[in-house]
Parts: C-alpha cells; structure tokens; sequence
C-alpha cells in the first residue's frame, strides 16, 4: 500500500529563535513515522531571519517548502494559505513554538486511522504559565460565546489540530475575509476527537498576542459567530420603551391630580444622558456588523504571496 501523507501547516512570525528548535523536534518525531510529510512553512511577513532560515532548511530537506508572504498577514491568513496548498491525506495546523508538542502527532494520527474520527483537536487542561487575568477573561469569553452562537467552541482548544482532508476541503468553502478559525472548525462539524495535554510555555521568543490584540480577537469571534449582540439592542430598546411609556402615564396622572410643580430637572438630565449613551452604545454595535459586511463586500484577498518555493502557487490567494 503506498504511504498516505501528512502536511503540516506551520504559521511563523519572527519566529527566528524557535524554528531550529522546532524543526529538531519534528524531525525525531518524524524519523520513526511511516508516513510521507510535507511540511509547510508560512513566513507571516516576519521582520528577522525566519525567511533565510526556512530557506536554509528547504535546502536540506525536500519534505520542506516555504511559503512567504508580501507582509505581515495574520496567523488565520498564514492558516488559509497553508490549507490552500496542503497535499496531504491528513493536514494538521501547528504553532513553531512548540507550545503544540509533535511527539502528540503519532497518538493524533492513531486516532485518525481508526476510523471513529475525522479530526483530533488538542485542549490545554490547565492554563500553567499564563497571566490570571488573561486566564479569567479566556474561560469568560468561551462561556459566553458558547452560549450566543452556533459554533460549538471547547475552552483551552488550541488551534493544534489533524484533519482528514475532506474536513479541509470544507474548511476553504468558507471564504470569509474575516476568520476566525477556532468558530470555523466548530461550525462545518465532522466528528472531532478531543486529546488534553498540559499547557506548555514558548520555548524562546515572545507571544505575539498581547492583551489588547486578544480582546479584539474575542470581540470579532463573537461578532462573525453570532448575531446576539444585534438582538441584545434591540432588546434594550424595547424595555427601555416599555418602561418610558409607563413613566409617561404616571407623570399625567400625577400633573393631573396634583398640579405642575416645577422640579425634576436633575432626573431629565440624567434620562437625557443615559438614553443618548444607550442609544451610541447601540448604534456601536450596529456599527460593528457593518463594518464587518463592508470588509466582506469588498472581497480582498487573504494573502500576498512574494516567496515561495512551491512550484504551483497561486501568488494572490
Ligand atoms: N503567528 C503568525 N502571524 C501572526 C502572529 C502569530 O503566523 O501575526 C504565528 C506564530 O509565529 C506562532 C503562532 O502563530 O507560530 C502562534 O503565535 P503565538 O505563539 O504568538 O501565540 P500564542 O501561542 O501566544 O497564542
Ligand atoms: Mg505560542
């Protein structure tokens, strides 16, 4: 029977510290597998030496090619190119950092080859390592974003996952320019496997995630997942007029029973400027799903590609 393969899809931004550590890794993961491998690096428009590294390697090992792009793109742009250009039977996304351990990758590939799975994804059992906070608003946002939308999303899932290929093949039928992988993978379905590990630090490098850029991802997880946001407005709307239609039949009555006194001003002002606050608040998240409608008619493309080793690239993808 001939050898099925495997890519490996590997997203790296300035990763120029991990990478020979993360290729040594791999490859005494690889030398006892029996499968062929591609590997697939894409270089996210790093600004260090990863590109002249990854080259280095291409040079060495056939099994290995580079994808660069014209600039700096994003991890779910660099996912999309690698799936764009995976070969293998079995494709599986993983971080250069080794913070996605390769030696999980012969147990993930068992999993498959029994035949009751179509994709082994991985979830940290414990967030060792990470900032409190960090871990508190990460557990808040899975709790609420499982509960207002339709992709079915596991807390502590990483990225790190092994797919069959026909799960690829569903994965880049959704051709949204704004992804959001971790709802993506949920929302096509298929029958996932759920392998816990205990969290690992970076080995060297910094996290590209900051706190900031994290809370932004949340927001937009939820905003491309979900419409509660919309309904949530409306919702306020409408209590808000209930109860003012309320106050107004009370105010009448009481003008009619006991005369005008002038007073209340203070609690206008204050009904005035709590309504004009609802109102923007609303108007913002409005604002949110426009803007995101905006970014989707205009139908970018994910990548540029400037670099490559593949001899069949589509160069805009
Ligand atoms: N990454 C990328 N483009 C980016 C940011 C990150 O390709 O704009 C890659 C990065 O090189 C790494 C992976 O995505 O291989 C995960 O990034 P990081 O380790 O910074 O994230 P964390 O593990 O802290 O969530
Ligand atoms: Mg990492």
């Amino acid at each position: 029977m001939e050898k099925e393969t495997v890519s490996l899809i590997i997203p790296c931004y300035n990763e120029q510290a991990t990478l020979p550590a993360f290729y040594q890794e791999l490859q005494s993961v690889l030398q006892t597998s029996p499968y062929h491998y591609q590997l697939l690096f894409i270089n996210d428009g790093s600004k260090d030496d990863t590109l002249s590294i990854l080259k280095t390697l291409a040079e060495q090992d056939s099994r290995l090619s580079y994808i660069s792009f014209s600039r700096n793109f994003g991890k779910e742009a660099a996912m999309y190119a690698g799936f764009r250009n995976a070969i293998g039977d079995y494709v599986a996304v993983m971080d250069a950092d080794l913070q996605d351990p390769p030696h999980l990758l012969p147990t993930m590939l068992e999993i498959l080859q029994s035949g009751d799975y179509d994709s082994v994804a991985t979830r940290r059992v414990s967030r060792k390592g990470e900032p409190p906070i960090r871990s508190c608003f990460a557990r808040l946002f899975y709790k609420l974003i499982n509960r207002i939308s339709e992709a079915d999303i596991v807390d502590g899932a990483r990225d790190f996952r092994l797919m069959k290929k026909e799960m690829v093949e569903a994965i880049m039928h959704m051709q949204e320019t704004n992804r959001f992988s971790k709802g993506i993978f949920g929302w096509i379905g298929f029958r996932t496997y759920w392998l816990p590990y205990e969290n690992v630090n970076r080995i060297a490098g910094e996290s590209k995630w900051s706190f900031w850029k994290l809370s932004k991802y949340a927001i937009d997880g939820i905003i491309n997942f979900s419409q509660a946001p919309l309904s949530i407005a409306s919702w306020f709307g409408l209590t808000i007029t209930a109860l003012d239609f309320v106050a107004v039949i009370f105010i009448v009555i009481r003008r009619l029973l006991f005369g005008d006194p002038v007073d209340g001003w203070a609690s206008l002002a204050c009904i005035i400027t709590f309504l004009g606050g609802v109102q923007l608040f609303c108007m913002g998240i409005m604002g949110q799903y426009i803007a995101k409608t905006y970014t989707e008619t205009k139908k970018r493309p994910h990548y540029i590609v400037a670099d490559s080793n593949l001899e069949h690239i589509e160069r805009i993808g």
